[in-house]
């Protein structure tokens, strides 16, 4: 067992009240089929796909099973300036003028209720929270759980359930506020996140490592091409997999090409944009608990031998609250200092059972050959 660490979770619930429902009137029409096909597999009563028993059974089943080390703080709304740094003034003028209201806000996924603006705020002054404290040395290291999550929101776009770009603010509030130079934001959701990269395309100082499903699939972006511009050529990075990828294939680019990555970038913050949707009870990858456990493991290391292990994940998506709450366990399991085994391909520790099992059984001669 290695060392037990001290881990903050940041949780505020006015992240609950962003609960658009697409069954009212004042969405008519606008679901396409994709997020109709999204709400017919959902078994919860929610009418939005990303709804806030996501968050509940997280942090439900912390309360159920608590972990040694691992303690909650508030959260905290972005102030306007905060925002900003990442994202357009008319886009932010926009936002801030459906408060209190009921509105799409893009063709396919992104709706608002009454509540939604505010807990948008919520979720990326709270991501904001999350590194102060790692950076100031308050905690060895952070997970915001937040939403509406955050990698899909582009500079002047909000898009894929995404109002703001969490991970991004809070980056760039580490540079800017807390001194940090060089920040590393590993992106393992699922989906690409095409707002991070957008926002830190052509930004040296910023790595932006993603793996994702490859297109065709939600967003369609982060090919293997796509490396950055400019000054910021070669600080962005993509992995796209195909869907049945699972632990091996997610370890194997870990290890093979973040950590050389970091060893050349040497980031003095690591922020992880932590989806669960590539967990195999979700919809798109086949990452198991132990893969999450094991790729947090290999974040951490990273965290440890080149900023003295200063690392903070933010919550993105997961949409089947079993994997979702249980990924989100396994993640801090590790990051308070538990125990870690090494993921296997799937079905190769039966095998080498059977194999063991069966052995002798056909060693004498066959008596069909006398
Ligand atoms: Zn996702």
């Amino acid at each position: 067992m290695a060392q037990q660490r001290d881990v903050t979770v940041f949780y505020d619930e006015r992240v609950l009240a962003h609960h658009p429902d697409t069954n009212e009137e004042f969405l008519p029409g606008r679901l396409d089929k994709r997020v109709r096909s999204i709400l017919s597999g959902l078994t919860v009563q929610w009418k939005y796909p990303e709804h806030p028993g996501r968050i509940t059974a997280i942090m439900e089943l912390l309360a159920r099973e608590p972990i040694p080390g691992v303690r909650i703080e508030p959260g905290k709304a972005a102030t306007r300036e905060q925002l900003g740094r990442v994202h357009a003034t008319s886009f932010l003028e926009h936002i801030f003028s459906l408060r209190n209201e009921s509105a799409w806000l893009d063709m396919d996924t992104t709706a608002v209720s009454p509540g939604s603006i505010e807990a948008a705020e919520v979720a990326a002054g709270t991501a904001i929270a999350a590194v102060e404290a790692v950076v100031e040395g308050r905690t060895g290291s952070a997970f915001a759980v937040v939403r509406p999550p955050g990698h899909h929101a582009e500079p002047v776009r909000a898009r894929g359930f995404c109002l703001f770009n969490n991970v991004a603010v809070a980056a760039a509030h580490a540079q800017t506020v807390l001194g940090c130079e060089r920040v590393l934001i590993v992106d393992w959701d699922a989906h690409h996140g095409n707002g991070t990269q957008d926002i830190f395309w052509a930004d040296p100082d910023t790595m932006f490592f993603d793996m994702h499903r490859a297109s065709p699939f939600y967003p369609g972006s982060g090919s293997l091409i796509d490396v950055g511009a400019g000054l910021g050529e070669g600080a962005t990075i993509n992995v796209p997999m195909p869907g049945g990828a699972g632990d091996v294939a997610y370890l194997k680019a870990l290890r093979e090409i973040l950590v050389p990555a970091a060893d050349y970038f040497k980031p003095d913050l690591v922020l992880v944009s932590a989806g669960f949707d590539a967990h195999w009870l979700d919809m798109a990858l086949n990452v198991s608990y132990e893969g999450f456990a094991a790729m947090t493991g290999v974040v951490q290391q990273i965290a440890d031998k080149h900023c003295k292990g200063r690392l903070a994940m933010v919550l993105e998506g997961g949409y089947n609250t079993e994997s979702l709450s249980r990924g989100v366990h396994a993640v801090l399991e590790v990051m308070a200092g538990g125990g870690l085994t090494e993921p296997q391909a799937c079905g190769i520790a039966e095998v080498d059972t059977a194999i063991e099992f069966h052995k002798g059984a056909f060693a004498a001669d066959n008596p069909a050959d006398e």
